[in-house]
């Protein structure tokens, strides 16, 4: 199923209110650019909302800094205290301390490498340095090559994947990227799965989904038997 064109732009309308704030957009935006950071702050993301997540990130900035060196040699008591607000944080300051070594003692502290390989031997490359799942990886993945490439798949998005009925109860991570990846025909609005995202997490949400509001009500398989 790909869903029409008329619907991702009711899903833009209707998501619209909830696009980052201006000075988030720009900081992310920066952010995108230095891959190291990135995936800190996707690290930082993992299992929190996205206030938290920038709280966490903005204090280890401040407080800390975000760089593999800085990590690396960092005390890891002032990491966990940096970036307690994002949840998780002793987990976390571990995960961030273990990746800024291993990325020092791999590429030189550098992960520009990067840009100049193919999504499947970064996936590889990043898979294999502990604290770095399927989720971080394509963030990176997908911040290069794009969604089509690397969907990512977080905690709203398989929500939204098994209620609309494009995978079973069941399905992994990789199952569901694939499906969620083949509603859009690519062509469009390049932020259509930012949209997409939105109503996945305020429409779409874990408790009471907004249904009846809904622009994919009549593809939704959750949607339809209510
Ligand atoms: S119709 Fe309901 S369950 Fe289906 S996508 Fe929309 S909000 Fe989610």
């Amino acid at each position: 199923m790909k869903l029409p064109n008329k619907i991702l732009k009711e899903i833009k309308k209707k998501c619209q209110k909830y696009w980052w704030n201006e000075k988030e957009e720009k900081k992310y935006n920066e952010i995108e650019k230095d891959l190291f950071k990135l995936l800190i702050f996707t690290i930082l993301s993992q299992n929190t909302s996205s206030t938290n997540t920038w709280k966490a990130f903005n204090n280890l900035e401040e407080k800390v800094g975000v760089s593999p060196y800085i990590l690396a040699n960092a005390d890891i008591k002032d990491i966990e205290n940096a970036i307690k607000s994002g949840g998780l944080y002793k987990i976390k300051a571990k995960r961030i301390k273990n990746v800024a070594k291993e990325i020092i003692a791999r590429w030189n502290g550098s992960l520009e490498w990067i840009r100049k390989s193919k999504e499947d031997e970064i996936r590889e490359q990043l898979l294999s340095i502990k604290g770095i799942g399927r989720k971080t990886a394509d963030v990176i993945i997908s911040s290069i090559y794009g969604y089509k490439n690397a969907f990512v798949v977080d905690t709203h998005m398989f929500r939204i994947a098994k209620r609309l009925g494009i995978v079973e109860e069941k399905a992994g991570y990789e199952e569901v990227s694939k499906a969620l990846a083949n509603l859009f025909d690519w062509e469009n609005d390049s932020n259509a799965v930012s949209y997409f995202w939105l109503l996945a997490k305020y429409i779409c949400r874990a408790k009471n989904p907004r249904c009846k509001e809904c622009p994919l009500k009549n593809y939704c398989k959750f949607g339809r038997d209510k």
